[in-house]
């Protein structure tokens, strides 16, 4: 029921990987989530302090998790 809180624009954020908007921040009963403005079930972070950083990581388009660098076993 609470009104989204729009993020600072100086605040770096991803936008939502499924459509592009800006994330907002909700107020819930546990807690502050970020989350996307048009729809939740696009992403939403777990409810607690303001979590940008969750929202980034799960945002990026170029994921840093695919370790793809083998060190190869020279010696
Ligand atoms: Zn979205």
């Amino acid at each position: 029921m609470a009104e989204p809180i729009q993020i600072q624009p100086n605040i770096h954020c991803e936008p939502c990987k499924e459509c592009g908007a800006r994330p907002v921040i909700e107020q819930s009963r546990k807690g502050f989530l970020v989350t996307c403005p048009t729809n939740r079930k696009h992403y939403a972070t777990a409810p607690g302090l303001v979590n940008i950083d969750e929202w980034n990581r799960f945002n990026k388009k170029s994921p840093v998790l695919t370790g793809t660098q083998y060190k190869s076993k020279a010696s």
